[in-house]
């Protein structure tokens, strides 16, 4: 256990949530207990600060997103996260925003996570046994797959949420094709200026995109081209 004049390291995550909601990033009472909940220094490689709202590198030229990025992308999903909903997460890193959706939508929800390295989906898992989604984890109702997640999952499409944590030159349709009416993904797109768009996929099947920031993720690609550095 730390103890650090902040406090312990449940105190410090809260702190991080309390200083996001000051800032006005997040307004939503459910996004502060999911993130209350999840502890996010469970899931940065040891010796990286967890609590500072910067984006961190977690190896193979990936990193975790700022938590201010991960709060905005929650809060922007919160009404398709509820109890029981669908939830893919594509570029799952660290499981951080993986165990977040999989807490919103519980033991009868689903959540996803995709990831192309295989090394990654592998300590996510670990980092996920030790947070407060482990039992999620346990039950089935939370995985995290080794896979391109330019192809979605189909295996659980439809899904109510999809959430894309790398830019992707344009949306893959496979990822507008698993999304169910009623749904929405939220994903950066473009390549060096990018923009955080909120596709909705209408109950007539036709999809609303808008652009709701400029943002800065690493690319959607191939894990080649990844790991050669781009
Ligand atoms: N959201 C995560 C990680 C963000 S970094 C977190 O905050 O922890 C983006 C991630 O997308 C990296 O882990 C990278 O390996 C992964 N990625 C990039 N292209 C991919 C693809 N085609 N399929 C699956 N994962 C991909």
């Amino acid at each position: 256990m730390e103890h650090h004049s902040g406090g312990s390291g449940t105190n410090k995550n809260k702190q991080m949530v309390e200083q996001l909601q000051r800032y006005g990033v997040i307004s939503s009472k459910k996004v502060v207990e999911v993130m209350e909940t999840i502890d996010r220094a469970l899931f940065v490689p040891d010796g990286t600060p967890a609590y500072v709202d910067s984006p961190m590198a977690i190896g193979y030229n990936a990193t975790i997103s700022a938590p201010h990025m991960h709060a905005t992308c929650i809060q922007l999903l919160e009404e398709n996260l509820q109890p029981g909903m669908h939830a893919l997460d594509v570029g799952s890193g660290t499981g951080y925003l993986t165990a977040c959706f999989a807490t919103m939508v519980g033991p009868q929800g689903r959540a996803i996570g995709v990831e192309h390295i295989p090394e990654l989906v592998a300590s996510s898992i670990k980092n996920i046994e030790k947070s407060a989604a482990a039992s999620l984890l346990k039950g089935g109702s939370l995985s995290v797959h080794a896979g391109d997640g330019r192809e979605g999952w189909p295996e659980h499409a439809p899904y109510d949420a999809i959430h894309v944590g790398a830019a992707a030159p344009e949306i893959p349709q496979p990822l507008i094709d698993q999304l169910k009416p009623g749904g929405r993904m939220v994903i950066p797109v473009g390549k060096i200026f990018q923009d955080l768009q909120v596709v909705d996929k209408n109950l007539d099947g036709s999809v609303s995109i808008r652009n709701k920031t400029a943002v800065r993720y690493v690319p959607l690609t191939s894990r080649d081209a990844q790991l050669k550095g781009y």
